[in-house]
């Protein structure tokens, strides 16, 4: 079998190793997924296969029928698994199966905490692959040619799972690959008819070519109702296991959820179920399938740029390309699934997918019928709308930024934490609040903050606690971003409560009003006195009526950017234009009361000093001279001790 080619042995890359032990140890409850893994590979691999022929046919070699064969031997404890597809040269063999090519893989073995449970979940979301096959075999080889090289560039591989694994060429006659397991002691069940057949049927029915196995012999039996002897060296026949048709040409009605679930899996080389699915066979002017997942947990790389996202491209039935991010806007790219197009040409590419304008309808088509989706589930099952939110929300703010013309739609699928709920989840939508809106209230509040303590507990929201208006909580950081192209909802505008004079419109009585007014005159030196103290710090000093409970805030001015927005691009780095706070004065509060009575100048500047930086801590902010406050704070409490 071997040519003049020696050995070569080879360490696995440390990311490799790493994930191969974690898969091992954590995946033993669950040790049939293995099959489920190689086939799906096969089965990309002919996907490939079909793709590359499309340009140069001998790659066929004269055998067309793409398949998948599996064969077992119950004593020797081996079961195999082949295709004729793609294939792998050695070079690919040694960085497919020796090195782990996802980005993000570091970063993601980071997070591993030793705790075997918890990182069995992590490993599951990571996707198990190829090295799946460890968790049944000891030992595995992988007999492998790639399509249009010699019979004698074939390659051997084979590994024990634990630091190395060795290459050897081979004279391999027929394309594509093998992969051979030898079942551990405690797996040696696999090497069994009936329990391959259920495992294929369960998990890879809707794989699109055949697997096949060989036909089992019926026995047959002679007059007397004996059993005949089998007759030897006769060629054994074969037949699929699985239904072999592409799952999203099929019905709807003839697909169950159970071939729905184990698709998903497929094409999103995801560990766990999907949270929803749709399903449909678009006819007219532009003809289709789609098949589109929303999954249950945001995938580990998410937020890394070169993430794999989009849908699989085929054109029918040919696959054509995975990741066809032409088909879905940036703001759902954690949606899966395949796209099968019978309009666009079997040698599309990515380039001429960009300027294909049946691509721009098929995206805003795929994109209402994802919103759709998801304000189905909003309405029918908040629990579920929940878990979708909480993993995909901060995704899906990006929305009304990128897509102007589904703006309305996604801002009702939009969920904010409020002082309503009075928790950190964001589970209030913009109808809700709409909703309970008080009479008079004609705009929708809310406060940025880091957090949500910080937010709810913001003084700005004092007067808004004593009338009982309800404020939304922002504490992720594309929400003022968010606002910044929202604008308004049903006809209300959004107005953050620590911008601006506070108008709160109708919702004011006239007596407020007139007693704002009296508290100006009144308080009209004590505001010079503070101006002057303050002086370069702060924009303007005005007396409020937005505090009920503290002595003194600070806002912004209406058309600034707001307080925690700033603190952020300060934070990133972003040189900001100069901007000074107003300080507000709440009158009726006994410290401001004797404020307004201290003569000793010095004294007085202290006490003004103290309310200003307390203003900014109070919001969540950073003071510029942190000793100085503790500074005038102590002489002050021993002051009061004298
Ligand atoms: P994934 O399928 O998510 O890419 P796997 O660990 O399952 O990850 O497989 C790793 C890679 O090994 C595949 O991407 C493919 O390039 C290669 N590979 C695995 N099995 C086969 C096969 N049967 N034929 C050709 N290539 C394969
Ligand atoms: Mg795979």
């Amino acid at each position: 079998m071997t040519t003049a080619t020696s050995k070569e042995t080879l360490g696995f890359q440390t990311e490799a190793k790493q994930l191969l032990q974690l898969m091992i140890h954590s995946l033993y409850s669950n040790k049939e997924i293995f099959l489920r893994e190689l086939i799906s590979n096969a089965s990309d691999a002919a996907d490939k296969l079909r793709f590359e022929a499309l340009a140069d046919g001998t790659l066929y070699e004269n055998d067309p029928e793409l398949k998948i064969t599996i064969t077992f031997d119950q004593e020797a404890k081996t079961l195999s698994i082949s295709d004729n597809g793609i294939g792998m040269s050695k070079d690919d063999v040694i960085s497919h199966l020796g090195t782990i090519a996802k980005s993000g893989t570091a970063e993601f073995l980071g997070r591993l905490s030793g705790d075997e449970k918890k990182d069995s979940q992590l490993i599951g979301q990571f996707g198990v692959g190829f090295y799946s096959a460890f968790i049944v075999a000891d030992r595995v080889e992988v007999l492998t040619r790639r399509a249009g090289l010699e019979p004698s560039e074939g390659i051997h591989w084979e590994s024990e799972g634990e630091a190395e694994f060795s290459v050897e060429s081979i004279e391999k006659a027929d394309r594509g690959t093998t992969v051979i397991l030898h079942l551990r002691e405690d797996s040696a069940d696999f090497a069994d008819n009936w329990r391959i057949r259920s495992v294929v049927k369960k998990y890879s029915d809707h794989i699109a070519i055949p697997v096949l196995m060989e036909k089992q012999a019926t026995p047959d039996y002679d007059d007397e109702g004996k059993e005949k002897p089998v007759e030897e060296n006769t060629t054994p026949e074969f037949e699929a296991v699985n239904d072999a048709t592409a799952l999203w040409t099929r019905s709807r009605s003839e697909v169950t959820d159970e071939e729905y679930i184990e698709f998903y899996k497929h094409v999103s080389h995801d560990f766990e179920d999907p949270l929803s699915w749709t399903h449909n066979k678009v006819e007219g002017k532009l003809e289709y399938n789609s098949l589109l997942y929303v999954p249950k947990k945001a995938p580990f790389d998410m937020w890394n740029r070169e993430a794999s996202r989009g849908l699989k491209l085929y054109v029918q039935r040919t696959f054509i390309m995975d990741d066809a991010e032409q088909f879905l806007p940036l703001y759902l790219r954690f949606i899966k699934g395949v796209i099968d197009s019978n309009d666009l040409s079997l040698n599309v590419s990515r380039e001429i997918l960009q300027q294909d304008p049946a691509v721009d309808s098929m995206k805003s088509a795929v994109t209402k019928r994802v919103l759709d989706t998801l304000s189905k589930i909003a309405k029918n099952d908040s629990e579920k709308y929940q878990l979708f939110w909480d993993q995909f929300g901060q995704v899906l703010k990006e929305g009304p930024a990128e897509d102007f013309s589904n703006k309305e739609k996604i801002a009702k699928l939009l969920r904010f934490a409020s002082t309503h709920t009075n928790s950190d989840v964001q589970s209030n939508s913009l109808e809700d609040y709409v909703g309970r809106m008080k009479e008079g209230q004609d705009k929708i509040y809310y406060v940025a903050a880091e957090n949500f303590t910080t937010g709810s507990n913001s003084p700005h929201l004092e007067v808004f606690r004593k009338k009982d208006i309800e404020v939304l909580v922002f504490y992720d950081r594309i929400d003022e971003w968010l606002m910044g192209h929202m604008m308004d909802f049903d006809g209300k505008q959004f107005q953050d409560v620590g911008k601006g004079e506070l108008n709160l419109g109708d919702l004011e009585g006239e007596d407020d009003k007139k007693e704002k007014e009296k508290l100006e005159t009144e308080n009209k030196d004590l505001i010079e006195r503070v101006k002057k103290v303050l002086g370069e710090k702060i924009d303007s000093v005005r007396v409020t009526n937005r505090l009920t409970d503290s002595p003194a805030c600070l806002v912004v001015g209406e058309d600034d950017m707001g307080a925690q927005m700033r603190r952020i691009m300060e934070q990133a780095g972003q040189a900001m234009p100069e901007s000074k706070p107003i300080l507000e004065l709440n009158p009726e509060h006994s410290l401001v009361k004797k404020l307004d009575q201290e003569s000793d100048e010095d004294r007085f500047a202290d006490l003004v000093d103290i309310l200003f930086d307390q203003s900014t801590l109070a919001e969540g902010g950073q003071l510029d001279d942190p000793a100085a406050y503790v500074h005038r704070l102590n002489k002050l409490i021993l002051d009061l001790s004298k």
